[in-house]
């Protein structure tokens, strides 16, 4: 089968893989039927993430049928309908067990598919823990509506839930590249008083304004004015940064109220400073990292009950034989993409 695969840094191809078997009893095959792009797979072709293994089938965004389980499996059976999650997660530890699932003490834990083993850009994944990694998608919810549930709808839901949004509040989102969206979707179903999209690309504004008009939308240059204007207390109660850059870092914590909660959910090419003479007495609150994607079957009712519907982020369709140019629609974000969507053929 054809599978995408991390040649070397810069150079990801096309290549013939055999199917993949099952190797353990709680595995599972997941045939592919919808996979996506994700700027970690850029950062993988970039060489900028250490531990990615060349050889490997990338891809870590993909919803499917289950084909065949290992004799431990329980949750699914072949033929159903599942998201795969981003991270590998055995359910068992003590960090599992808190719902700390990115902190996984297993040795396959963690970002694993497409990234230390075969991932989800080809016909046919081995995903290891499958009563973990796997959710059933309910009957009214399409391939594409689940698309993301796994990786950056998690990743939404988790920023939006650790923030501890009220309904009083005025939260600031960073940044409205597809986990920015995602995100915003997952605030929305918080009800605060008010969302301040900031974002520096006019198209993704235009994005944002015209599918969420209830949204205040900013550019970097107005942000903490625009936010000083909506709040009575000199800042966002609330402030989730997706963006990834210095100006964006700093931008989360100046815009913050004091006793505000910031949430890094970026992740930055360089480290970052912490001024805290400059911040000091505005007592905030920073919890940072990557998704404890532990909430994907909520995140399906949800859907399911019409609550979220990220469909309309998928703007460009490509076929597996084609992906090459999937990559250069997305990495180069021409014709107004934001994500893509790659289907086997
Ligand atoms: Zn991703
Ligand atoms: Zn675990």
């Amino acid at each position: 089968m054809k599978a995408y695969t991390y040649i070397d840094k810069g150079r990801f191809e096309l290549t013939d893989k055999p199917k993949p078997e099952i190797a353990a009893p709680d595995d599972a095959i997941v045939r592919v039927t919808l996979s996506s792009i994700c700027s970690s797979d850029l950062h993988i072709r970039h060489g900028s993430v250490p531990r990615a293994v060349k050889g490997i089938t990338v891809g870590h965004e993909m919803v499917g049928i289950v084909e065949s389980v290992g004799s431990g499996v329980t949750s699914v059976k072949p033929g159903d309908r599942v998201t795969v999650n981003v991270e590998t997660f055995c359910g068992e530890c003590f960090f599992c067990k808190k719902g700390f699932v990115n902190n996984c003490s297993d040795p396959d834990g963690g970002w694993a598919l497409g990234c230390r083993i075969d991932g989800g850009q080809t016909y046919y994944v081995r995903v290891p823990h499958a009563d973990c990694g796997l959710n059933k998608i309910p009957d009214n919810v399409t391939d594409e509506q689940a698309l993301f549930v796994g990786d950056i709808l998690a990743t939404g839901y988790w920023a939006a839930r650790i923030s501890e949004i009220s309904p009083d509040d005025t939260v600031l989102i960073i940044g409205a590249g597809p986990t920015g969206l995602c995100t915003l979707q997952c605030v929305l179903l918080h009800n605060p008083a008010n969302i301040v999209v900031c974002e520096i690309d006019r198209t993704r504004r235009d994005f944002v304004r015209q599918h969420y008009p209830q949204v205040t939308v900013t550019t970097p240059e107005d942000c903490l004015k625009t936010v000083r204007t909506l709040s009575s207390h000199g800042g966002a109660d609330r402030v989730i940064e997706v963006a990834g850059n210095a100006e964006t870092f700093r931008m989360a914590w100046e815009c913050a109220r004091p006793n505000a909660i910031v949430t890094i959910v970026a992740l930055y090419d360089t480290p970052q400073m912490l001024p805290l003479p400059d911040m000091y007495g505005k007592n905030l609150t920073f919890k940072t990292g990557g998704v404890d994607g532990c909430d994907c079957e909520e995140i399906l009712r949800l859907i399911a009950g019409g609550h979220i519907d990220t469909t309309a982020m998928i703007t460009h369709r490509y076929p597996l034989s084609r992906i090459e140019s999937a990559y250069r629609t997305f990495e180069n974000r021409l014709d107004g993409v934001i994500k893509v969507a790659v289907y086997p053929d």
